[in-house]
């Protein structure tokens, strides 16, 4: 077995001699076997990253030279596409097709990140004297943990990595356990790169033990967080004692909210898709629908039908329109959430099952379409995190936008109607990270994403998501230095 941790510019295996087995969550065969870091691996990566940072060799190269590298490295990755995009999917079961999408996306947030990476002389202040020279400089923060899900194992990683690095920081990476592949490709890519030996470090293994130290080690300056809301708590939590700056990118219960004179073959066909690309697995799946009474039983039948014909499979079968979940266990959560909103007097309108036949060796779980709900059910206040959408309906403008906010999450939201005033109102009231108008998804590099609320605090991509890896200095010189007299004992 090859060494899959890398550590201060090496490839080494756990120093306890740990390891995993991943499995593809399509079928259940075995993709490989990779190290397990625990505590003593994360320390030793933490020890390399914080010498790299102490010796200044990337944090003083200056920043467009930085951008030059990330370019490099956005190159890179479109020349090896296909190999990112089938590790990608052998580790996550999804589709081939979107694999690459997300690869494409990945470079284009290293160009992005790339291109703003110019020129960081900072901005002179206006101290209102001629005596007085102000500046501000933008510094790197130091050694950022990036802690990533398993949902885009590298997209969410690239989110990190490429602002992190653009700052001149030293980071850690630790990929979800179950998806760790492309974090491999990546340090080999940023390896042959050149970058100096111990900027960039990777550990494998679990949360609670491979994951510990980085939000607990003094030597951390920074954990950058996107996962699940209880752990966000617990990271958050963590951080305090050593007061580090977190960023948290956690989940959503995402609302899409429907009028009755919305486009009504889009709206449908973008509800399918909200609800379940990647089989729901998206942090900001529209997972909450709602819609205005006068249309919901036309739209919710229409969904329904269009819902039951979707082709489930592997990453690699042509015809397959979404895959499985990520693991036996995260099916299970799925069963039981919706079991319980079915106790809870919902109704299940069609799929919330397991796939079976053909699909019988993967982790599948059907479309499900969900009605007869009401607000106070977990199934309308919980994230599922897979192909599960509750149906919920309002009668006027107001009603629509406090029951899309009523939700202790604020990531993602949609509108759908073709009058240009009510969409733009909608807008602005929705308490959500971001709003799509007539359109589901679509996210931009130099758009800030991030949520409101329990769905975290800092932003990823856009300036702000550059912001986020620096310190602001403010160096103020007196020009005429001179006895100030505030005293009077001389
Ligand atoms: P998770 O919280 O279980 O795990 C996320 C990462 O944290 C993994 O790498 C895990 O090993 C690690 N971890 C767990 N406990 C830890 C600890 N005590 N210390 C350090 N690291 C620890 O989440 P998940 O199941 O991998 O991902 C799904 C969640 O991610 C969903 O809630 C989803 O909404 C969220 N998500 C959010 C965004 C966003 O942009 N806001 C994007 C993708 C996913």
């Amino acid at each position: 077995m090859p060494e899959t941790l890398f550590i201060d510019g090496r490839w080494v295996s756990a120093a306890a001699g740990g390891t995993r087995e991943i499995h593809c969550p399509a079928d259940g065969t075995l993709v490989a076997v990779v190290d397990e870091a625990d505590e003593t691996d994360t320390v030793r990566a933490i020890a390399a990253a914080r010498a790299a940072f102490d010796r200044g060799e990337w944090a003083d190269t200056p920043m467009p030279e930085r951008g030059a590298f990330l370019l490099r490295v956005a190159a890179m990755l479109r020349e090896r596409k296909e190999e990112f995009a089938e590790a990608e999917s052998r580790d996550t079961g999804k589709r081939i097709v979107e694999s690459r999408i997300d690869m494409d996306d990945i470079a284009a947030c290293f160009e992005y990140y790339g291109r703003l990476a110019g020129n960081d002389a900072g901005r002179v202040v206006d101290a209102g004297s001629a005596d007085v020279l102000s500046r501000v400089v933008y510094e790197p923060v130091g050694v950022c943990a990036l802690i990533t899900p398993w949902n885009y194992p590298l997209l969410q990683a690239a989110w990190k990595i490429a602002p992190a690095l653009a700052a001149g920081n030293s980071i850690v990476l630790k990929p979800a356990e179950l998806t760790p592949h492309t974090a491999i490709l990546m340090m080999r890519v940023l390896e042959d790169a050149g970058l100096p030996r111990g900027v960039a470090n990777l550990v494998l293994g679990s949360g609670a033990s491979a994951g510990g130290p980085l939000s607990t080690h003094d030597d951390v300056d920074m954990v950058s967080f996107t996962g699940g809301l209880v752990t966000g708590r617990i990271i958050a939590a963590n951080a305090a004692a050593t007061v580090k700056k977190v960023a948290l990118e956690l989940g959503g219960k995402n609302p899409n909210v429907i009028f009755a004179d919305a486009d009504f073959d889009a709206a449908v066909d973008n509800a399918l898709n909200a609800a379940f690309v990647h089989s729901g697995q998206v942090c900001s799946a529209g997972a909450r629908l709602i819609v205005e009474a006068s249309i919901a039983e036309r739209f919710v039948d229409e969904l329904v039908r269009r819902a039951e014909g979707i082709r489930l499979g592997g990453p690699f079968d042509d015809a397959a329109e979404t895959g499985p979940l990520i693991s036996a266990a995260h099916r299970d959560k799925v069963t039981a959430y919706v079991e319980k909103g079915v106790e809870e007097g919902a109704r299940v309108r069609c799929g919330g099952r397991w796939g079976d036949g053909d699909l019988a060796d993967g982790f599948y779980y059907l479309p499900t379409v969900i009605d007869k709900v009401t607000r106070g059910m977990s199934v309308v206040r919980d994230e599922a995190f897979g192909p599960v959408v509750t149906v919920e309906t309002f009668e006027t403008e107001d009603e629509a936008v406090a029951t899309a906010n009523d939700t202790v999450y604020g990531l993602a939201g949609a509108v759908w109607s073709q009058d240009a005033g009510r969409v733009q109102r909608i807008a602005g009231r929705l308490r959500h990270g971001t709003i799509w108008i007539n359109d589901y998804h679509p996210y931009l590099p130099q758009a800030e994403w991030g949520g409101f609320k329990q769905s975290g605090f800092g932003r990823e991509l856009g300036p702000t998501g550059l912001a986020e890896y620096q310190e602001a200095k403010h160096i103020y010189q007196n020009l005429r230095p001179a006895v100030t007299g505030w005293f009077a004992n001389r």
